[in-house]
């Protein structure tokens, strides 16, 4: 059994304002809303640090990053002079769609799998995702075919109409009846084909790859997410980023 990974980072980033796109410097940049995996960490791009996460992983065998075209080349220059040891290895860049579940659609097309084999996806905009959760996520897809990493909700979870006027609610779900996904989301090979095959047949379009195994009728575990695991959205977001990568720096020197 191998295992593949799917790194969805052909988003345009339109929450995210302040960072040039790869290989342009922010002065020459004529684009308003530059993508939010290609903002700098640390003098890194955001999807580098990712990809350390899945490459540092044994298991993982292989890697396909979605990408807009127009950036693919930039980010292989960009990788080959950040990340050297990255650029060579199990790394496919290939273009992404217009969609999340675009992107995913167009990766899984390149890859040659086994129907045992597993398919982790993770968002390229969640660096601090950690070994245990990705593990965790293997473990469990191989046992149950498909799971995702989840964390419950703390807050109280309300169910909302929309109106001109903003938000009227309508019900409160029990929040012990709810988790927020994050990735990876972890499927055997044959389970994700099968479902992203229906999703496009039906024309059904999800905002996660859970929801259209779901919806072909195949359970899906939840394991432990992580606090840490933020997507990071909005230059909100960055600040706390900061601060953990800080911290991430710090332990690697310690440990
Ligand atoms: O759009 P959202 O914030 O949900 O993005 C989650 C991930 O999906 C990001 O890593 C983003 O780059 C990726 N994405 C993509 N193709 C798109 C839209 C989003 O690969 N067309």
């Amino acid at each position: 059994m191998k295992v593949v990974v799917i790194i969805p980072a052909a988003g345009l980033g339109t929450r995210m304002v302040g960072a040039p796109p790869p290989g342009r410097s922010a002065a020459a940049s004529k684009l308003p809303s530059p993508s939010k995996q290609f903002t700098e960490l640390n003098g890194i791009p955001i999807i580098i640090h990712t990809l350390r996460k899945f490459t540092a992983e044994p298991q993982v065998q292989e890697i396909y990053v979605a990408l807009r075209k127009a950036e693919i080349e930039s980010f292989r220059s960009r990788l080959a002079k950040d990340a050297p040891d990255l650029s060579k290895q199990r790394l496919n860049l290939v273009e992404g769609g217009e969609h999340r579940q675009q992107s995913v659609a167009s990766a899984i097309a390149h890859v040659q799998a086994a129907e045992d084999d597993i398919v982790l996806v993770h968002d390229a905009v969640r660096p601090f995702v950690d070994q245990e959760v990705i593990e965790n996520v293997i473990q469990a897809s191989v046992r149950y075919g498909a799971a995702i990493a989840g964390l419950p909700a703390v807050d109280t979870v309300k169910q909302v109409e929309r109106t001109a006027e903003g938000a009227i609610i309508v019900s409160t779900i029990p929040r012990e009846r709810v988790v927020l996904a994050q990735t990876p989301q972890g499927f055997r090979f044959d389970v994700l084909k099968k479902a992203f095959d229906e999703a496009a047949a039906d024309g059904f379009m999800g905002t996660d790859e859970a929801s259209l195994v779901e919806r072909s009728g195949h359970e899906v575990a939840v394991v432990m997410g992580s606090a840490r695991n933020i997507k990071i959205t909005t230059p909100a977001d960055l600040e706390l980023a900061e601060f953990y990568l800080q911290q991430q720096t710090r332990q690697r020197a310690a440990g």
